[in-house]
């Protein structure tokens, strides 16, 4: 059950609580204060929360035993602010479009600290790529292989890359974000030795440095296991690499997708933990085969940004449906939806709201969050219990929103995307402005 009043520590950002008044605050502001100045709906970034995680990941991970480079994955909320706070900290970002490599580029990221991956770069993504000195750019097909390395042979230089394997592991969670198992458009699989031939095909590009292999078994993923028999068969393969073709890989990249918690039940193994399951796996199996341990990399994205904002919108409309003779639904309208968080109807993805603007006592009520869009699948938050006497006007907060909401927002029913800012410390600044009905307009020649 979702409790409408107390904030959760592990759903809720590190610095969100409630003051007298009973409305939240993020780094010390008030969200109806910050709605006041920004508007709503409004997403608020707490910026502690996110170089916390940073240096949790850091400091789990890349160990004297075992170096790791953290790879923040971009694609999970990208600015330039963001990309400057975590690269302070010692991240690196990965990037999977021309436009998320513009945002790093823009932000001051050193190129060689950059990865680009992508089933489908567009010979101008990898013309650019190669041209700034992309650090590594992981290749996916043996088409990309023959483009990158021509584009690399004009160029007159010699780019380093990883090649994206898939192990056949199926991570324990949603269908549309479990990426290693072998019917997908990602990687190249090693059951099927495609990997294998393109490892070869990358070894006879002179223009081409292999550098590793690269994996990403899913997304949300709350337990060690599936890592671990990644770590195991990517080990093997290194291995079979080897002998095979008397090359030694010097890294190993598995990817991202570790969870964070988005409602009470949600139980995500701890980053230390998960660290070390996945330290022990690489270096029992490199010791077990003796294989010289590379250094390894992984690519959070979610872990870093998902919990650190919330969402805050204002309830339009309060409906009473009566769903059966003993159910009674509150359909709670808000000044968004679908546009700017599709995850719901996407993924069917859960989430824990709260009223952000004031205290109440009255009773919790079966409450369904809806957004204002021509869909009846617009539903922000689909079962909650919410106070019975939620009015138009009161502020609501959805925690968690902070990876793939503002990323994957659309302009649907023409609404502008709303406003994205970061608190700490009491003072607040725009990670992203809100867009404006002109900027809509500005796409279509035929407008006066
Ligand atoms: C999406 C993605 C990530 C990040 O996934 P999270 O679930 O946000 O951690 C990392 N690596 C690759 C290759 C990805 O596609």
């Amino acid at each position: 059950m979702v409790d409408s009043i107390e904030l959760d520590p592990k759903i809720w950002p590190d610095t969100a609580d409630r003051n007298s008044r009973g409305e939240i605050t993020i780094g010390g502001l008030s969200v109806t204060s910050l709605v006041e100045e920004y508007g709503s709906p409004l997403f608020i970034f707490d910026e502690a929360h996110i170089r916390e995680r940073a240096r949790q990941y850091l400091s789990a991970y890349n160990t004297a035993d075992v170096p790791t480079d953290i790879y923040y994955a971009g694609k999970a909320f990208l600015s330039t602010t963001v990309a400057k706070w975590l690269v302070e900290e010692g991240l690196r970002i990965d990037v999977c479009t021309g436009g998320e490599l513009e945002v790093a580029l823009r932000a001051g990221v050193k190129p060689e600290s950059i990865l680009f991956h992508g089933n489908n770069k567009s010979v101008p993504e990898l013309e650019k790529a190669v041209e700034v000195g992309v650090g590594r750019i992981v290749v996916d097909s043996l088409v990309e292989i023959s483009r990158l390395s021509q584009i690399a042979a004009v160029k007159g230089v010699t780019q380093q890359v990883l090649v994206r394997v898939t192990l056949g592991v199926e991570a324990h969670t949603h269908e549309a974000i479990s990426t290693a198992h072998e019917d997908q458009k990602f990687g190249l699989s090693i059951a099927s030795g495609a990997a294998l031939d393109a490892i070869e095909l990358v070894l006879s590009q002179p223009s081409l440095s292999l550098l590793g292999l690269h994996s990403h078994i899913g997304s949300q993923i709350f337990d060690a296991s599936g890592f671990e028999i990644a770590a195991h068969r990517i080990v093997e393969l290194a291995d079979t690499v080897r002998k095979k073709f008397d090359f030694t890989v010097t890294e190993l990249n598995v990817g991202g997708g570790m969870g964070i918690a988005y409602i009470p039940e949600d139980d995500p193994i701890q980053v230390g933990h998960m660290a070390k399951a996945i330290h022990e796996i690489i270096s029992t199996e490199c010791a077990r085969v003796h294989f010289p341990l590379p250094k390894l990399a992984v690519e959070p994205g979610r872990a870093i940004v998902g919990g650190a904002a919330i969402t805050v919108y204002e309830i339009g409309t309060v409906k009473p449906v009566l769903v059966t003779d003993e159910l009674v639904r509150h359909y709670i309208s808000v000044d968004g939806g679908m546009s700017d968080n599709i995850r719901t109807a996407l993924y069917d993805a859960q989430y824990t709201v709260a009223l952000a603007s004031r205290q109440t006592a009255a009773l919790a009520v079966t409450s369904r969050v809806v957004g204002k869009h021509c869909e009846s699948g617009d539903i922000v938050v689909r079962d909650t219990l919410l106070p019975a006497d939620l009015a138009p006007g009161d502020l609501l907060a959805v925690a968690g929103t902070g990876a793939y909401c503002r990323p994957m927002s659309s302009n649907y029913n023409f609404l502008p995307r709303p406003a994205v800012v970061s608190v700490k410390d009491g003072k607040s600044q725009v990670l992203l402005r809100r867009e404006t009905m002109d900027d809509l307009l500005a796409l279509d020649p035929g407008i006066k």
